[in-house]
């Protein structure tokens, strides 16, 4: 009887103690049971049945109570994991909802799952739309990304760089994106997992790039000038048609080839000098200057070039961006004007022999006159008569003096290539004075200062002085103390100036804008191309002429020429 008292205990003792402890308590029972102190030991069978019973309950209770702990301990841990599988949700979804990218996770039914605050940002989105479709979301969505989504549920990936997506509300986005399916373990493909990004301003911005270099290749294409790229190396990176027409080659011909190809030989080493200055000590010096220089063509001929070189910066690095003008049209433009400028001047001094050869007759004759002199004197003594010596000496230096003058006189006329060379100016205006003897008998004022040299044409300066002082000879014939007064000064340092004046009647106020053109006179027989050709001939020589009236009256027409050393 008392043993079953113990059933209750090993109940207990199953329920709280470990397995261990259960099994002492079932064999204290039994000790307990067959021990003279609780009783008369059991009758041998029924003892033993009684034994038996006890240990079966003993068992049976042992195993429920396992069993009992068993399923508490897994109701423990089934709690355990309900726990971890919330938190692992609650951290995907605040993974999604942090994502820096725009994702959203849909079931199979492409119904929301979760989306980054991203996603809801980029496509202005509120935060309910967990568990709503995608398609009700964005009824905009059409047939073709239908399709790519079915796929992605199909087990595929698809993507798209660069998509359009025009929004209900007429919002236009370019959108990069993907959609790749999700798994659940044994169970296939749970949904999808679309990222989209919006690439609206990057796709803008390569937009105005794209336009802008659209524009840049139209504005080079049609350049008159021709224009090169080259790195700081010398490679060419860069030709417009322009360049390429210009020196013969095709484009191809030139990318990557120095630009020394495109320039002859001794041009060579000066360029590569600018550009190793560059690249010690970024020395710019050709940078914004306007050169000229020698270009060469495909077929080996060279030309002048108008070149100005600017500097760009590219990814860094410089490059150099050369525009050229090919100068042979504007020198063949210059040479035929040169070439009719002194067929021009030609022409006037032939103008100005009429005058010129009347006023040398005069001083031809006397030679000549004293020539007859001394023949008759000669003839009238004999051969071999004393002082025949001298006689002939006479002649042959009165014949060498004729001589003279019409040689001075052919110099003048013959047509000849300007030639410059320093000349002593007050030399040359004696010269001229030589050569136009004046009708007016007029006095020339001239103090020949010969500190003044000129780098000029001899002949066409003294060209000009002619024609000066002939129209103040021809304007002092009626004057009744004539003067011409000759003026050699430096008003500065870069100029030498010749002043002619007279004491005439001067030219009228209104007639003094037409002096310099060409055909303009009010003499009876004057050509009017005398100041039009003085005119031309200093401006080449890079000097001015100009009127002013003399006081009290007369005229002074004054020309400047460079000094030597200056810049003309
Ligand atoms: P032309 O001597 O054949 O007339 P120019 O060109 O040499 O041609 O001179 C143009 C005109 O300028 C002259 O016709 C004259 O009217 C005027 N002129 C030139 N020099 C003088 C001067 N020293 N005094 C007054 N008038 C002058």
């Amino acid at each position: 009887m008392v043993h079953a008292l113990f059933d209750p205990a090993l109940l207990v003792a199953a329920l709280l103690l470990e397995p261990q402890g259960v099994i002492a308590v079932f064999v204290f029972a039994v000790i307990v049971s067959c021990t003279p102190l609780f009783g008369p030991p059991p009758a041998p069978l029924s003892g033993w049945l009684d034994s038996v019973s006890l240990a079966v309950f003993a068992l049976n209770s042992g195993i429920l109570a396992l069993v009992a702990r068993a399923l508490e301990r897994l109701s423990h841990v089934r709690g355990e994991l309900d726990v971890l599988g919330r938190a692992n949700a609650e951290q995907l979804s605040h993974f999604i909802e942090q994502a820096p990218a725009a994702m959203a996770m849909f079931d199979r039914d492409m119904r929301y799952l979760a989306a980054s605050a991203r996603w809801r940002d980029d496509f202005h989105l509120t935060r309910d739309i967990v568990g709503k479709s995608h398609y009700d979301v964005f009824p905009e969505i059409g047939d073709a990304w239908k399709a790519d989504h079915a796929a992605a549920l199909a087990g595929e990936t698809v993507r798209s760089d660069r998509d359009y997506f025009e929004r209900a509300d007429g919002e236009r986005l370019w959108l990069r994106w993907e959609v790749r399916p999700w798994l659940r373990p044994g169970d296939g493909v749970g949904g999808v997992l679309m990222f989209c990004e919006d690439i609206s301003e990057r796709v803008a911005i390569r937009q105005a790039l794209e336009d802008n270099e659209r524009r840049l290749k139209a504005i080079l294409d049609s350049a008159m000038e021709a224009i090169v790229t080259i790195d700081a190396q010398g490679k060419m990176i860069s030709a417009n048609p322009a360049a390429c027409e210009m020196f013969g080659y095709a484009l191809p011909e030139l990318m990557g080839q120095n630009v020394d190809l495109l320039m002859p030989g001794p041009v060579h080493g000066e360029h590569s000098r600018y550009l190793s200055a560059y690249a010690r000590n970024r020395e710019t010096r050709v940078v914004g200057r306007r050169r000229v220089i020698e270009g060469r063509r495909k077929d080996g001929s060279s030309f002048p070039l108008e070149l100005t070189v600017s500097e760009a910066k590219d990814n860094g690095g410089a490059i150099f961006v050369g525009f050229m003008r090919d100068l042979s049209p504007i020198e063949e433009e210059k040479r035929r004007v040169n070439a009719l400028r002194d067929e021009l001047v030609h022409v006037g001094r032939i103008n100005d022999m009429g005058e010129v050869v009347a006023s040398l007759a005069h001083e031809v004759g006397q030679p000549i006159a004293a020539i007859l002199n001394f023949s008759a004197a000669h003839r009238r003594t004999g051969a071999g008569a004393a002082g025949e010596v001298d006689i002939v000496a006479r002649i042959e230096a009165q014949a060498r003096r004729a001589g003279e003058i019409l040689k001075r006189l052919r110099g003048f006329i013959e047509k000849r290539p300007e030639m410059r060379k320093k000349e002593d100016l007050a030399e040359l205006i004696l010269e001229a004075l030589d050569l136009s003897p004046l009708r007016s008998r007029a006095h020339i004022a001239f103090a020949p200062d010969h500190g003044f040299d000129v780098v000029v044409d001899r002949i066409q300066i003294e060209q000009v002085m002619v024609n000066l002082l002939q129209n103040a000879d021809e304007a002092l014939r009626a004057a009744d103390d004539p003067e011409i007064r000759i003026t050699l000064a430096r008003p500065d340092a870069e100029r030498i100036s010749v002043s002619v004046a007279d004491n005439g009647p001067g030219v009228e106020p209104e007639a003094r804008e037409k002096l310099f053109s060409a055909f303009y006179s009010t003499k009876r027989f004057g050509m009017g191309v005398g100041l039009s050709i003085s005119r031309s001939i200093v401006e080449a020589h890079g000097g001015e002429i100009r009127y002013r009236a003399n006081a009290p009256h007369g005229a002074v027409f004054e020309f400047t020429l460079p000094a030597p050393g200056a810049q003309p």
